[in-house]
């Protein structure tokens, strides 16, 4: 897993169970860079939610 903001290579399985203790859900989708704390969502899953509502529309 490459951070879009500042490109540095970190391992997102690692990076995901720490937002596991997040208030906001049991367990949220984003990636979050250690380095910078940039939030990313794994795009496999946004072009998929995309896909979605144009299926809708
Ligand atoms: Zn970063």
């Amino acid at each position: 897993m490459k951070c879009s903001f500042c490109s540095m290579e970190f391992d997102a399985d690692e990076s995901r169970q720490g937002c596991c203790g997040c208030a906001m859900s049991s367990c949220c989708k984003k990636i979050k860079c250690p380095r910078c704390n940039y939030e990313m969502v794994p795009e496999a899953g946004l072009i998929k939610l995309i896909k979605k509502w144009r299926e809708k529309v």
